[in-house]
């Protein structure tokens, strides 16, 4: 149990903080296994800071309190360039280093570790007392339970996540995510360690604090170069600037500034330190901050502009998600004419109202976002609909929920959402049905759920005559629809909007074996499916209960038969019978726009055919890279790795 608990602290750390893995995931998970079966059967050999915690459990926690050993500062801050070079010129002498760090936009988190073990993890919360949640920092893979000296030691970092991680992980939840800052701050303090072992968060570390012997290292870059060594992970593009002038550290900042928008995740602005860590006891404090470190934040594209209208909008899973109508502004290259308001809470909590001069920002790959009300009280309040704008049922606010719900099953909004969403380009891909003509053939009755769509050569005479539609609209229609019975299992299944079931968890059950309609249905019914479920990497016991619950509802039972009549693939077809497998054992990332391959995912569908990977980020575990026009962050982040690059000319030779 040792051996295999050191092993696996060796493969965590090659692979979480030095992006190095050694051995694949599918070892790595087969160690892990095997060490938690072992803990299962001799308890009293269990390490308390075994890597079996990585996974998490299902216990609820409260969070009790801790009082933090050290002060967890918070610093002075300026969105003005020149009021931090005034900072650096007042504090820092000829040719003193100023150490210059992106300012990770996550949440604080303090790591208390004794004899090198992790034996305590609390949040920032007062910056005196704080919630511990050590069972959820366990979970998070670049957190090492063990650090390699037994050293007593106080780490502060901050979790954090990068935009493909969020928009990945978004996606599959549906959206109902803000941004990467707040479902990294939500997943620290979730109550089940399983549900935040779920989420992709990741730590780094900006200070420590050596208990036997603070003073250990004069210089803060000495210090972090020591915590890279114990084992925790730090940013490799900290940079040091001898100041000697303004304009050296202008620079330095300019450098920053210009790679900003290429960063895989979200920075709110720099902090800005002294190196020297003694002369920081000279300097002291002011009021509540040091006065050796300030932060320059950046400005976030920011646009003001006006509320022509709050609207609220039924999404296919009956969610009702406010907007505000803009008038049209620039805004980061783009014009902006919407702008999310997530929720009812939201909109108060800021006071927006209908005429509101707001400001707007976008940040990331996210949608605008209404930052601010510059007018407060102007304008004419909004009274969120009590009830369905397109149903009129009472709305529905179930336990601690932000968001308000149409639960009645035929909502007409929540249907036609649902057909749009199947006929996507990322779904079914039916040309032709798009909203519009969606919209058009529900008020008509010949569209109310997905099996329609397979009826509707049917009654082709009738569409014909619909305003708006000829026939050769019809004949896309129907040529479209036909085309849709040859897309893979995988994606019919991922575009009917079952709750929990995305292409996530499709891609779990594939991997598992469950390969057919027939399978899924008969491990839904079966005694031990939630135990079968339950052990499949990716799925936790509540996904678990879900995807049973959605597998065994007679409405999902008809319209998966009904689908199935249709013709549509309800087996996993594997097509290495008729092409080489060329790239087997190889993931493949592919980004940007293409030229012949329109939607990309046509060009996932041929590596998938030769025995390839796909995957939507860019990691150590990428071996190609397929880039397009506009390729982007993934690109630069490639070559920093050594993934080789395919350009689309390549890439069809090789196919
Ligand atoms: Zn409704």
């Amino acid at each position: 149990m040792q051996k295999l608990a050191s092993d696996l602290r060796y493969h965590q750390h090659r692979y979480y903080v030095e992006n190095k893995p050694e051995i694949s995931d599918k070892k790595f998970d087969e160690m892990l296994r095997e060490l938690q079966a072992l803990e299962q059967d001799y308890p009293l050999f269990k390490e308390t800071n075994s890597p079996t915690e990585l996974v998490g459990s299902d216990l609820e926690s409260g969070f009790e309190k801790f009082e933090h050993t050290v002060p967890i500062l918070s610093l002075s801050n300026t969105y003005s360039t020149d009021e931090a070079l005034a900072w650096a010129t007042k504090t820092v002498r000829a040719a003193e280093k100023i150490n210059l760090q992106w300012k990770v936009d996550g949440a604080t988190l303090v790591l208390y570790y004794e004899k090198g073990n992790l034996i305590r993890a609390v949040t920032r919360g007062t910056g005196q007392l704080g919630d511990i949640v050590t069972n959820n920092a366990r979970t998070i893979r670049s957190i090492p339970g063990t650090l390699k000296e037994p050293v007593d030691l106080v780490a502060r970092g901050e979790v954090y996540m990068t935009f493909a991680e969020f928009d990945k992980f978004n996606e599959e939840s549906e959206g109902i995510y803000a941004n990467p800052r707040n479902l990294a701050a939500g997943s620290l303090k979730h109550k089940k360690s399983r549900e935040t072992a779920r989420r992709p968060l990741r730590w780094v570390a900006f200070d420590l604090h050596l208990q036997s012997d603070p003073e250990k290292f004069q210089s803060d870059s000495e210090l972090l170069a020591y915590a890279s060594k114990l084992g925790l992970p730090i940013f490799d593009d900290n940079e040091l600037v001898t100041f000697n002038s303004e304009k050296d550290l202008s620079r330095a900042i300019g450098k920053f500034e210009n790679k900003r928008e290429k960063v895989a995740f979200p920075v709110d602005g720099l902090v800005l330190k002294l190196d020297n860590r003694f002369r920081r006891l000279d300097l002291g404090f002011t009021a509540a901050v040091p006065r050796w470190a300030t932060s320059l934040k950046f400005e976030p594209d920011l646009a003001q502009t006006r509320v022509e209208e709050i609207e609220v909008f039924v999404g296919r899973t009956g969610r009702i998600t406010p907007r505000a109508k803009l008038e049209p502004v620039q805004l980061a290259g783009t014009t902006v004419t919407y702008a999310t308001l997530h929720n009812a809470d939201f909109i108060e909590r800021l006071g927006v109202r209908v005429g509101s001069t707001v400001k707007v920002s976008k940040r990331g790959e996210i949608i605008p976002a209404v930052e601010e009300v510059v007018d407060p009280g102007k304008g004419k309040p909004f009274i969120f609909p009590s009830r369905c704008p397109s149903c009129d049922s009472k709305l529905q606010r179930p336990g601690d929920m932000v968001d308000w719900l149409c639960t009645n099953p035929s909502c007409p909004e929540k249907e036609i959402n649902s057909l749009i969403f199947f006929c996507q380009r990322k779904q079914m891909d039916i040309a032709g049905l798009g909203e519009k003509t969606i919209r058009l053939l529900y008020e008509k009755g010949f569209l109310r759920n997905v099996e329609d769509i397979y009826k509707l050569k049917e009654n082709s005479e009738e569409l014909g005559n619909l305003e708006g539609l000829g026939n050769k609209s019809v004949q896309i229609i129907l040529d479209g629809v036909d085309k849709s019975r040859q897309k893979p299992f995988r994606t019919v299944m991922a575009s009917l909007g079952m709750k929990e079931i995305g292409p996530f968890i499709t891609d779990v059950l594939l991997q598992n074996g469950f390969d057919s309609l027939d399978a899924w249905l008969s491990l839904a019914d079966s005694d031990t499916a939630h135990e079968t479920l339950d052990d499949m990497d990716g799925i936790g016991p509540d996904t678990a209960t879900v995807i049973i619950e959605q597998l065994r509802a007679p409405e999902n039972r008809n319209r998966l038969a009904a689908l199935a009549e249709a013709g549509l693939q309800m087996q996993e077809v594997r097509e290495e019978s008729n092409l080489e497998q060329s790239m087997s054992g190889q993931t493949w990332c592919v980004t940007g726009s293409f030229a012949h391959f329109r939607p990309r995912d046509l060009a996932m569908d041929e590596i998938r055919k030769r025995g390839g990977r796909t995957t939507g980020s860019v990691s150590t575990k990428t071996t190609h890279l397929l880039a397009g026009e506009e390729a982007g962050s993934k690109l630069d982040k490639a070559r920093k790795l050594g993934i080789e690059i395919v350009t689309e000319d390549q890439f069809r030779k090789m196919l």
